[in-house]
């Protein structure tokens, strides 16, 4: 076993379905990271084993794609749950980790850890409570409140939240469980299928920008009226579009029509502070935190 400097490492893995990320850390820097393609769960650990056999780990985090299961008295915490991705389905990721390492383990969805990890490193660093929304193949949202990891009898899956049609988009929805959901309606897929465009080559001044902008902006009310965090963070691929952002903020402040008072829009509904890393820091700080319950 190679041990960096004698001294002993944190571990996570940022789970993604099209890719993972896995990281070590002495607490403060990222020592290495390698990324590797999602394909089935053996070949994938495979690699991941590869990797972390090299170190001597105190804890590890894993921010995983789900849903997962996280209820401890049952018999699928650890586990992977429905997911198209083939072989993942009822797959024991958190056991299969536990039994290589017997070690602290950290276990949330990838959204939960990248707005931990946000909320130590990132854009609400010095907060309590913050929501990290992304908007990319997918959408989904991750909560952080009084410093911890929210979660009830599953996990929130805020991607999937009703939404008001906008009165000019006629387009079903991509979600395979609810057709026009907030997934369905607004994140990458659905900017394509209204289009015929990906939403990396179509136009600033395309009218599908205000639609995605009106949804967004209405999950953002109801995410704010319901747990009101501190701070939004938006992550994804989506998001790099800045006239999105700026979009979403002004129908944030119409829509919520001077109701409640929240910290000024250029404050409170930003960018991520950790570009492409809010994850797997968020893990590694995940990893850190459980060996040091
Ligand atoms: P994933 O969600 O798979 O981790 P991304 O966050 O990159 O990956 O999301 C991919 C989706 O985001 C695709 O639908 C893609 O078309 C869209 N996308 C990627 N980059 C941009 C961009 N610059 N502007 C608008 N949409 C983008
Ligand atoms: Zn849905």
């Amino acid at each position: 076993i190679w041990i960096r400097g004698g001294k002993r490492m944190y571990g996570g893995i940022e789970a993604g379905g099209t890719k993972f990320v896995c990281a070590v850390s002495d607490g403060g820097e990222i020592l290495e990271k390698l990324s590797i393609p999602t394909t089935t769960p053996e070949e994938t650990l495979d690699q991941v084993f590869e990797f972390f056999d090299r170190y001597e780990l105190k804890g590890i985090g894993i921010g995983s794609f789900g849903p997962i299961g996280i209820d401890k008295t049952k018999d699928n915490y650890g586990y992977v749950l429905a997911t198209p991705k083939k072989g993942w389905a009822q797959f024991d990721f958190l056991g299969t980790i536990k039994e290589r390492y017997n070690i602290p383990a950290a276990w949330t969805t990838d959204v939960n850890a990248a707005a931990y990890g946000e909320l130590k490193q990132g854009a609400a660093q010095g907060k309590n409570s913050c929501i990290y929304l992304t908007v990319g193949t997918g959408i989904g949202a991750g909560v952080v409140i009084n410093e911890e990891i929210f979660s009830g009898i599953a996990h929130p899956e805020m991607g999937h939240i009703w939404v008001k049609r906008h009165p000019d988009d006629h387009y079903e929805g991509t979600c395979p469980y609810h057709k026009d959901c907030l997934e369905g309606l607004a994140a990458g897929p659905s900017i394509e299928a209204r289009t015929g465009i990906k939403g990396q080559d179509l136009p600033q001044d395309h009218p599908v920008w205000a639609i995605q902008a009106y949804y967004i902006a209405q999950a953002l009310i109801n995410y704010t009226l319901t747990l009101a965090p501190e701070k939004i963070i938006l992550g994804g691929g989506v998001m790099n579009q800045d006239h999105l952002l700026q979009k979403i903020r002004q129908q944030f402040v119409e829509l919520m029509g001077g109701y409640m008072e929240t910290p000024q829009v250029s404050e409170y509904i930003v960018r991520w502070g950790l570009p492409n890393e809010s994850g797997i820091i968020g893990s590694l700080l995940l990893a850190e935190h459980e060996h040091q319950k």
